[in-house]
């Protein structure tokens, strides 16, 4: 899909200053994605550093307390740095690397994409700048040591609503002032084309693992695979191989937050409208005038007000079915799979899973459900704890 639409979504709706940069970066990853070094490189990476492939687990204690589909974990959480992340930094640092560029950016919410960019800037010699929002830098004080740690300089980000879209904003914008020796890598399927096609190649690798383990494991595809959707990448990643399958359902679970019929939500598909913002067109949470909203997620990867454009037109589509859980349900099922499965989930990931327990019951025993695991949940630990009203002392 060279024009970056899906359907009416998507696009590069960029101010002209932009434009280089994003042409540029088009060029050079469709004349990079398929030649055989670049491919050779980049599988070497993902198998030798990040720990791919990652383990497809029979979840059989969930699977028979559950009492339907069999189930099934895809263990993104067990990648280096804890997360799908991963996946797509590489891919993005070493392409910039190729295209000669000398230092990244990125911005960061929750601090995971920025640590897991920290980190790829780390590996491969290159200058790293993350942009935070202010209000994150202070709820995420260890993230943003780990950073520095990795040698990247922290910048504090405090336009707009000092948080994720401001910090989007910003590095929108320091990507221009430096296009010459900068690559500003984008966390999600979000922003102008090329990013949604890119970061969405880079985490297929997830589906493509998915596919070769259940034929390997069960002689068939799967009947439905569950992600959490924050900008949509880890879910696109999940379901990619499959769009193809019409008999594989796919369901993208949207933090809810207090509730999608609430102000407090973050559930974009299913409470959002059509709108252009980040340089695309697709789903957004809007107020009555249509600003974007400020959105809530007691899970800070999934507080993003837009979601992928592909998601867009899977969604109007019908091909792909889009489900709201709330806090309530997400910290439930983080508890629920730390002592079922001796698994502690990523609170984004957990909403996948609380969908699960309301789906896999309703599911035959001879189905089959894979679950998306996008990440662990050590970095949730103290706050859950507090959500559950005791405050955990390092
Ligand atoms: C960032 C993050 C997400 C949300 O991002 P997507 O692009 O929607 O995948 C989900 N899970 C984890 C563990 C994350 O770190």
């Amino acid at each position: 899909m060279a024009t970056g639409r899906f359907g009416v979504h998507g696009g590069q709706y960029i101010p002209e200053v932009l434009m280089e940069a994003v042409t540029e970066l088009t060029e050079a990853y469709f004349t990079l994605k398929d030649e055989p070094g670049f491919r050779a490189d980049l599988q070497n990476l993902l198998n030798n550093y990040a720990g791919r492939p990652s383990p497809l687990y029979y979840a059989e204690k969930m699977t028979k307390d559950l009492g339907g589909a069999k189930i099934y974990l895809k263990r993104e959480d067990l990648n280096h740095t804890g997360s799908h992340k991963i996946n797509n930094v590489l891919g993005q640092a070493l392409l910039a690397k190729r295209m000669g560029k000398k230092r990244l950016i990125a911005e960061t919410g929750a601090g995971q994409h920025g640590v897991a960019t920290a980190t790829a800037a780390a590996l491969m010699d290159m200058e790293c700048e993350i942009l935070m929002g202010a209000e994150d830098m202070k709820r995420q004080a260890l993230n943003v040591y780990r950073m520095r740690l990795l040698g990247a300089k922290v910048t504090e980000v405090r336009s707009g609503t000092a948080s994720l879209k401001d910090a989007v904003n910003q590095a929108m914008g320091e990507w221009v002032r430096r296009i010459k020796d900068t690559h500003y890598v984008i966390g999600s399927v979000v922003g102008p084309h090329p990013f949604p096609v890119m970061v969405r190649d880079f985490q297929a690798v997830i589906s493509a693992e998915i596919k070769e383990q259940i034929l390997a494991a069960e002689g068939r595809l799967p009947d439905a695979v569950l992600a959490c959707v924050g900008g949509g990448s880890n879910c696109i990643g999940a379901f990619y191989h499959f769009i193809p399958e019409a008999q594989v359902r796919l369901i993208g679970c949207e933090a809810a937050g207090q509730g999608a019929e609430r102000y407090d939500t973050a559930a974009t598909i299913t409470t959002g409208r059509v709108g252009i913002f980040h340089g695309m067109k697709t789903y957004f949470c809007q107020d009555e005038f249509g600003q974007i909203a400020p959105v809530y997620s007691i899970a800070a990867g999934l507080d993003y007000p837009g979601v992928g454009p592909e998601h867009a037109y899977l969604h109007e589509e019908g091909r792909a079915e889009y489900v709201a859980v709330t806090d309530v349900e997400a910290v439930e099922a983080f508890e629920y799979l730390s002592i079922t499965e001796g698994i502690i989930p990523a609170i984004e990931s957990s909403h996948a899973v609380a969908y699960a327990r309301r789906l896999a019951p309703r599911m035959h025993k001879d189905e089959i459900m894979v679950i998306n695991l996008s990440g662990r949940g050590d970095k949730d630990c103290a706050a859950i704890a507090r959500y559950r009203g005791e405050d955990l002392v390092e």
